[in-house]
């Protein structure tokens, strides 16, 4: 197993998984999992896009890595638990990560900042872009070590103190501008990638035979997918069964109750998910829906020829154009924080204009109020260009129903 008490060494290491995600077409992001005496546990690098296709949104280098910690727990690996381990990220982790590294409990060191999506974009570490409860345990887990230098990516070191086994306690200034350089050069044609094809005309797929391949697919994955429709982007109380459903298969696999629905442009139900609880701390409805669906057309996608990849386009869009509803509405949470920010990487630009609440819940876990000033203090691609802003849904015989 290797070894590394210098944080320049771990840093290079998941600037050599960023390059690789380069190589394989995704964000340039990687990182490193280290126990407390440095130790290499694991390292992964970023798997948003795989051959060309969105593969899954959520698939960070943070993020996989706190679920592999879940994964091989329950495998009966013996591992220390979060709060002895390191995180080294190559970037700074955006909401989504953040939340999950806080919600898991982890210790991270931060190499690259990120002006845009970071949880410390304005680099004060001050972590105003979290809900008050959580900027103070952030700033004893959220190590940005200096880089020594007179360059652009010269530091101070801020935020919290590494683990004490580090002995080298800075990053190179060479290996600093790798991690921000191999990020820059990847953004913009995975954001691309992301939205292509999606000016072509969406087409319903509940007008499909029921043996036609996206069909049999989605009930695979969700056996009433397409039974329940309403209208576009209005959930009504017809809802409710599916989401009580899922909400008691989420108490029963450790959850609180909660639930997370995907419907497309049309209003058709597309899924309807429990979280996974039992499995791992950050695997909770919406990231299980978002993950599900994007998997789904990937799956899809990667089995097709262009004109079937086409046709598939248009029967499963974009989830920008449909409505994501959950259970239970966001609070000030670490896996609420999450949440928010996954539903920012699984969106990653702009909503239609023609589709302002893209994201809405029924019962309320804190005051709209409160929630939108949440929102509002979230890192500049999530309350300027995406917009996050959950609404609750319309319909009060949907809220009475859920309670
Ligand atoms: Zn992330």
């Amino acid at each position: 197993m290797n070894k590394t008490i210098d944080i320049q060494a771990a840093v290079a290491i998941a600037a050599a998984e960023a390059m690789a995600a380069k190589t394989q077409g995704t964000f340039g992001v990687g990182g490193v999992l280290l126990d407390g005496a440095g130790n290499v546990l694991q390292s992964m690098h970023n798997n948003v896009v795989r051959q060309g296709l969105v593969f899954d949104p959520t698939a960070h280098g943070e993020r996989q890595l706190v679920d592999w910690y879940f994964a091989e727990r329950a495998k009966g690996t013996p591992l220390p638990p979060p709060c002895e381990l390191t995180i080294v990220t190559s970037l700074d982790p955006c909401c989504m990560c953040t939340g999950a590294i806080l919600e898991a409990g982890f210790n991270v060191v931060v190499a690259a900042p990120d002006a845009k999506a970071g949880i410390n974009y304005d680099g004060a570490a001050s972590f105003t872009a979290l809900p008050q409860p959580l900027q103070q345990l952030a700033g004893k887990r959220f190590a940005y070590p200096s880089v020594r230098g007179a360059s652009e990516y010269a530091r101070l070191p801020s935020g919290a103190t590494p683990k004490s086994f580090f002995i080298g306690k800075s990053i190179s200034e060479a290996t600093q501008a790798l991690c921000s350089l191999v990020f820059e050069s990847t953004s913009a044609e995975v954001m691309r990638l992301l939205h292509a094809g999606d000016d072509a005309a969406l087409l319903d797929p509940a007008s499909l035979p029921l043996d036609h391949v996206v069909v049999r697919a989605l009930r695979r994955r969700y056996p009433d997918a397409l039974t329940y429709r309403c209208a576009p982007h209005a959930p009504d109380a017809g809802l409710a069964p599916f989401l009580q459903a899922a909400m008691e298969q989420d108490k029963r696999d450790g959850g609180q109750g909660d639930a997370a629905a995907l419907l497309d442009a049309f209003g058709n139900l597309l899924l309807c998910m429990p979280g996974q609880l039992a499995s791992s701390v950050i695997r909770t409805p919406f990231m299980e829906c978002t993950r599900q669906y994007a998997q789904l057309r990937y799956e899809l996608m990667a089995a097709a020829d262009a004109p079937l990849q086409d046709e598939i386009k248009r029967y499963l869009g974009h989830p920008k154009h449909g409505t994501f509803v959950l259970a239970i509405g966001p609070d000030a949470g670490a896996a609420s924080f999450m949440t928010l920010g996954a539903y920012g990487s699984t969106m990653e630009g702009a909503l239609p204009e023609n589709n302002p609440a893209q994201f809405q819940y029924v019962r309320p876990a804190m005051p709209q109020a409160e929630l939108q000033a949440l929102c509002r203090a979230m890192p500049p691609l999530y309350r300027n260009i995406i917009q996050v802003r959950p609404t609750q849904v319309a319909d009060r015989a949907l809220v009475a129903a859920i309670g």
